[in-house]
């Protein structure tokens, strides 16, 4: 049994597994029962997915007791708790974006963009006036390669610190980030 799937298995095998729960439970310490109950009356997770009081306390509870759990563990073949482990680690994951997800700010309002839209034209036509040379392919490509890592880009392609449209702002050689990620040509 590899030692770090054992805790993440454990816990995938508490929730799927009721007879696995009242073995568990049978085999570790009376002390940690209290933990125990906190954890089936309180659940594993808050409503938005992280992990909650009562299950902190608990993974605490099977870390003291961890060659009990891995006694009990051991009632299931290698397989099973190895894809029990995995199947735990891809909760959390899941649940780690879905939540990052949820709180990620809303995009910006439409009068904030039209407001940077026109600024950017604004000063676009000014650029052009001055005959400054045009962007490149290349350069485009680069500024939205920037964007497309950068953690104000939202999902409408608007970045949430100016405003704009990133497609259209990267074109233009006037502008620049507002994070000065990349500069004006
Ligand atoms: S313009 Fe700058 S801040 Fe906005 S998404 Fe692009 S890199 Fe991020």
């Amino acid at each position: 049994m590899d030692k770090k799937d054992i805790i993440p298995s454990c816990l995938q095998s508490f929730q799927d597994d009721p007879q696995f729960r009242v073995l568990l439970k049978s085999a570790m310490p009376v002390k940690s029962h209290r933990a125990f109950n906190a954890v089936q009356r309180e659940g594993m997770f808050l409503p938005n997915g992280m992990l909650s009081q009562a299950g902190h306390a608990f993974i605490k509870e099977l870390n003291a007791a961890l060659p009990v759990v891995e006694a009990t563990l051991a009632t299931y073949g290698g397989d099973m708790i190895a894809a029990r482990a995995s199947s735990w680690r891809s909760g959390v994951k899941s649940r780690k974006s879905a939540h990052a997800k949820a709180n990620q700010p809303a995009p910006p309002g439409l009068l904030k963009r039209a407001g940077s839209l026109a600024k950017a034209i604004g000063s676009e036509t000014k650029a052009i006036v001055q005959r400054q040379p045009n962007l490149t392919t290349q350069q485009v490509a680069a500024r939205l390669a920037v964007c497309a890592s950068c953690d104000q880009l939202r999902s409408n392609r608007t970045c949430a610190r100016c405003g704009c449209f990133v497609d259209a702002k990267a074109r233009f050689r006037s502008q620049d980030c507002p994070l000065r990620k990349w500069p004006a040509k």
